[in-house]
């Protein structure tokens, strides 16, 4: 197995002028939004402000100009995605199809489907879901059982997913589901489809998380009927494209900025005389920031040059999860203001706020362990 290092992959100075131009945009439209809405980070959903990111161009911005993208390199669309993300930018409801639903499309997708879906993909219109876990089958994928089966010229739907992140509003979801017969083995007679949450049999429940919020949901498919043309990509390779898929969701700076807001109020909080040891802390939170965010970059490199860099891309998570997740306890070493809900100061609301969310941060996108596990086979230690 070959095992590519990181490489230093510096941020094109060409990116500098378009950071200046999303730097003044988000400073004039996000100048009334508040502490805690800026730490729901990419969980915040506003449709409005994802239509005008859309107008901006700043959506798909690595797609093809013929469906509607601008043919940008992938550290523009990084640069835009940094600073939405470190200034709290209400980014959810667009997120999943910008990040992902866009890009799978385009390399598996049809022209039919591609031209249905990724201009309206880069207007900020149009939201995607990821159906891939079910009850009992989460780091286990290769054990979901929701199964299409051929009718007529299309499929009937059935079956049930789990934790659906923004099933609620998105209009699509793509969806991991059996189509081989009972007997194939584990990894195949999989297939990925589009499905229309709107169809006569699909129902979706929310799932409300620890701090309350409605972020995800469960979503069932009762006889869905299904168009030839809900297929994506090739019929049993669903295995094979959701990995490659996953290498996207793993590496982006959204898995290590997803606290930022908090360490933006801590700093606020210290004021500009620190101790010795919050002068230090702060400091090492920050070089791990900017450790990670040169890890991510050198992803983003692999990518676009066509690699897979799986290991790569879980390493970023896994650390930067880490970093994220440490932060609300580092921030209470540094100061002695105990978190609050529903009152206190904006540093003390965020910090109870993200203290609720953090367990989840190195659940979604896939666990810890499972992530440390291909990394251990990245590094051919098994
Ligand atoms: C905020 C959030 C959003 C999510 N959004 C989506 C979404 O949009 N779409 C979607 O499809 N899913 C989504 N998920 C689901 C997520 O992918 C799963 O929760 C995750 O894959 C873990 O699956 P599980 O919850 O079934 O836990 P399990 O797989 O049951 O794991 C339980 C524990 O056992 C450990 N474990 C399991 N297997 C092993 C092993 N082989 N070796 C060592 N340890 C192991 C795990 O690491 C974990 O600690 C989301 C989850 C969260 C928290």
């Amino acid at each position: 197995m070959s095992v590519t290092a990181f490489r230093y992959a510096p941020l094109p100075p060409d990116t500098e002028p378009l950071r200046q131009e999303v730097r003044a945009f988000l400073r004039q439209a996000l100048k009334d939004r508040p502490a805690l809405r800026r730490a729901d980070s990419w969980m915040g959903a506003d449709p409005e402000f994802s239509r005008e990111l859309g107008r901006r161009g700043w959506i798909g911005m690595a797609l093809p100009k013929r469906y509607g993208g601008a043919e940008a390199g992938p550290f523009a669309r990084y640069v835009v995605i940094e600073e939405l993300l470190a200034a709290g930018a209400p980014v959810s409801a667009h997120w999943i199809a910008d990040r992902q639903s866009g890009p799978l499309l385009l390399r598996f997708g049809t022209e039919r489907q591609r031209d249905r879906h990724l201009p309206a993909i880069c207007r900020g219109e149009s939201y995607f879901c990821i159906g891939m876990s079910e009850p009992n089958s989460g780091s286990d994928l290769a054990s979901i059982r929701t199964r299409a089966v051929r009718q007529g010229g299309g499929w009937l739907l059935n079956g049930h997913k789990l934790w659906t992140t923004n099933a609620h509003y998105s209009q699509f979801m793509i969806a991991l589901v059996r189509t081989g017969d009972k007997t194939a083995a584990r990894h195949e007679g999989m297939s990925q489809f589009i499905i229309d949450l709107r169809a006569p049999g699909v129902t979706i429940r929310p799932v409300r998380d620890l701090a309350g919020g409605q972020h995800f949901n469960e979503v069932f498919f009762d006889n869905v009927v299904l168009d030839a043309d809900a297929l994506v990509g090739t019929e049993g390779e669903g295995w094979q494209q959701v990995t490659a898929e996953l290498a996207f969701e793993r590496s982006g700076p959204e898995r290590f900025l997803s606290s930022i807001a908090l360490l933006h109020t801590l700093i606020d909080a210290v004021g500009r005389r620190p101790d010795a040891f919050q002068a230090r802390e702060i400091g090492r939170l920050s070089a791990r920031l900017m450790t990670l965010r040169q890890m991510s970059l050198s992803v983003t490199a692999e990518l676009a040059a066509g690699a897979n860099p799986a290991w790569a891309a879980s390493c970023v998570k896994d650390l930067g999860t880490s970093f994220e997740q440490e932060l609300p306890e580092v921030a209470q070493l540094l100061l002695e203001s105990p978190p609050s809900v529903g009152g206190g100061t904006d540093h003390t609301q965020v910090l109870a706020y993200l203290m609720q969310l953090a367990p989840s941060f190195s659940l979604r996108g896939g666990t810890r362990e499972i992530l440390r596990g291909i990394i251990a086979r990245g590094l051919g230690l098994r």
